[in-house]
Parts: structure tokens; C-alpha cells; sequence
């Protein structure tokens, strides 16, 4: 069952590892298929190495109960199903502990736009969720989430992570290692001076050439 998506799933875990986003098991992908509503997550504490496609799960978009999949779903697989009921022109969420957007997030910092390429792919600085949870999976949490994000692609949960959306599971990727390499650049040019910043209006202007002319995935 959804072969295809579940193999797509699959790579876009294994880039996180790739660019350096997540240690061991961490970091998660969930993409909706839009003709069932069925949602294909990872599974749970697996490092996505030597994982197949039959690896990663599926499971009810409502229910969260499993579908397909000989694996556990990932724990929190009632955050990606909230910000995906939320959000239809979103089918993929990921979400990665990754280092210096997890930094910006300690500091409850936006990771501002420093480059056109923020601005180009996911529009927008990311804002830091309202609270730290210390007890996810309530519905305080959830919606803190879901608020947070907007009508963004991204948000940053306070001391704990990235979750970051697209409307394809490879946009999804792109937008959440674009947002992790611009904390990292906005962390070096401050160690070099006084960075200037995007404003509001040449972020948007950003993201309409980039939806305009680049690339093949973004609509
Ligand atoms: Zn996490």
C-alpha cells in the first residue's frame, strides 16, 4: 500500500541524515496522500540506514491508528497529523532536532531571514513556539504548534526542534535544511559583525520570484 510514497518518505528520512540533521534515530517525516487522506510516517527510534519502504508506517489521519506497516509509528505522530489536518496545502512535515535552529529556539529567537534563499523557498523567518513543553502530546501543545506556524511553513519548538512543511515530501526536506543552514549563516555573520536582514517586503518578493521561476517542485 502507497509503495511510492513510502519509498519517497524513506529518502527524504535518509537526507536528513545526510545534511547532518539529526543523530541516531532522531527526526521525522509524515506525508499525507491526498487521494486517501492516509498519512506514511517513520517509524519509531529506527535509524533509516538500512530501513526499506515496508518499514515506514501508515496510519489514519483521525485515529492515528496503524493501516499498513510492520512498525511502530512514530510517538508523535499525533503532531504531524495536527498540523496536516490544519494545514490541506501542506502534505509533508518534518521535524529534526537540528543544532543551530534548535540554539535559535533556547533563545526563543525567530531564525531570521538572512538570505534570499530563506526567503526564496519558505517565505518567512520561523518563530519559536509560545511555551517550552516539557509534556508534549497535549492538546495545549498541539495547538501551540499549529497557532505558531500560521500560515507559515515553519515553527520552531521552544528548546526541542524544527517542524517544518511543504506541499511535496522533497519540498518539505528542502525547506527544513534550507531553515537549519540559515541559523548556522546567521550564527557565523554575527561572529563577523552586524548582518542585515530581510525585510518583510524583500522576503516577499523573494518568495514570489522564486514560486515565479525556480525550480520544478514548487507550485
Ligand atoms: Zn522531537
Amino acid at each position: 500500500m502507497l509503495r511510492e510514497l513510502r519509498e519517497r518518505v524513506l529518502i527524504a528520512g535518509k537526507k536528513l541524515r545526510e545534511y547532518d540533521l539529526i543523530v541516531m534515530a532522531g527526526g521525522t517525516v509524515a506525508a499525507r496522500d491526498p487521494e486517501t487522506n492516509l498519512v506514511v510516517i517513520t517509524p519509531s527510534g529506527m535509524e533509516y540506514e538500512n530501513l526499506t519502504w515496508e518499514d515506514m508506517c501508515v496510519i489514519d489521519i483521525d485515529t492515528l491508528k496503524p493501516v499498513d506497516g510492520k512498525r511502530r509509528p512514530s510517538c508523535a505522530s499525533d503532531m504531524f497529523t495536527a498540523v496536516l489536518r490544519a494545514r490541506p496545502d501542506i502534505l509533508c512535515v518534518t521535524h529534526a532536532h537540528s543544532r543551530y535552529a534548535t540554539a535559535f529556539s533556547a533563545l526563543n529567537r525567530e531564525i531570521p531571514v538572512i538570505t534570499t534563499t530563506q526567503g526564496n523557498l519558505v517565505g518567512g523567518p520561523v518563530p519559536c513556539t509560545h511555551w517550552v513543553h516539557p509534556d508534549p502530546h497535549t492538546p495545549e501543545y498541539l495547538q501551540d504548534i499549529v497557532d505558531t506556524m500560521g500560515s507559515g511553513y515553519a515553527v520552531n519548538i521552544r528548546n526541542h526542534g524544527l517542524v517544518v512543511g511543504g506541499s511535496t515530501v522533497e519540498e518539505s526536506i528542502e525547506n527544513i535544511i534550507t531553515c537549519e543552514v540559515t541559523a548556522q549563516t546567521t550564527f557565523i555573520a554575527e561572529q563577523m559583525g552586524k548582518p542585515y536582514f530581510l525585510t518583510p517586503d524583500e522576503t516577499r518578493r523573494a518568495h514570489a520570484f522564486a514560486k515565479s521561476v525556480v525550480g520544478q517542485h514548487i507550485k
